[in-house]
């Protein structure tokens, strides 16, 4: 088997590559393992820092760093819980480290799933700071502390049409930051066209802000907050998209 292309650009990805940052796995005092479920994988845990082989060196220290540096000081302080407001350029630093991670924690489990973000999104991400059509991206508060992550895919149905659109959900959680990034793919027919895809109920309106798209001034923390179980368990943000997921 020949050596793998990095997510991102031409170069082969022959390095391993932290998946989380050291400075958000020093930020966090109390560390749970890491769990990943990507698909219908089982739940796997992890002890010590995941690496991963899909990026390569120079796009890790490059642009994915400067990334990582420019929320640094945001995230961080959400590591420590402290309230405050985003402004949109904050939004969408965010929302870019966010879309990089999703994609990253996307290609970390290809043997029983396709990837699901195509090359051409992953390369934009790069070139133009652009992130994929029909995404949004949202942040919740966890009360509690730990690295989590869970990706899911959906299929939606668009009118009669069964399974017409693919989506992925990547839901990781940072400390006490939870955060979701949905991208859904719909059939080049439906370009353009604004087509609401539906989810489970919830009280989603207070326990997350939406970042991407991006409005003018959000004010953090959210009236509610997930939980390791009841009443809001983070579980259940994972899986809000996947029953009953209708574009209608
Ligand atoms: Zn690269």
């Amino acid at each position: 088997m020949g050596a793998r292309q990095c997510l991102f650009c031409p170069k082969s990805s022959d390095s391993k590559e932290h998946l989380w940052s050291d400075w958000i796995l020093q930020s966090l005092k109390h560390r749970e393992p890491v769990r990943q479920m990507i698909g219908d994988a089982p739940n796997k845990p992890f002890t010590g820092p995941v690496t991963v082989r899909c990026v390569c060196g120079g796009c890790n220290q490059g642009w994915m760093s400067a990334l990582e540096g420019k929320v640094r000081p945001l995230v961080g302080s959400f590591l420590h819980d402290i309230s405050h407001t985003l402004d949109a350029e904050q939004q969408e630093a965010i929302s870019l480290w966010a879309t990089k991670t999703a994609m990253v924690l996307d290609a970390t489990n290809t043997r029983i799933r396709t990837r699901f973000y195509e090359r051409h999104e992953c390369e934009r991400l790069r070139l133009q700071s652009s992130i994929p059509m029909r995404s949004r991206i949202w942040l919740g508060r966890f009360c509690g502390s730990g690295l989590f992550a869970a990706g899911t895919d959906i299929s939606l149905d668009i009118g009669k049409a069964q399974k017409a659109a693919h989506g992925c959900v990547i839901t990781f959680i940072v400390g006490c930051l939870a955060i979701q990034v949905l991208t859904v793919h719909f059939p080049p027919q439906y370009d353009g066209i604004e087509i609401p895809v539906g989810l489970s109920p919830g009280p989603w309106d207070d326990l997350l802000v939406g970042i991407w798209p991006t409005s003018n001034r959000i004010s953090w923390p959210p009236g509610l907050a997930f939980t390791m179980g009841k009443p809001f368990p983070f579980i259940s943000l994972r899986d809000r998209w996947k029953t009953g997921s209708k574009a209608v």
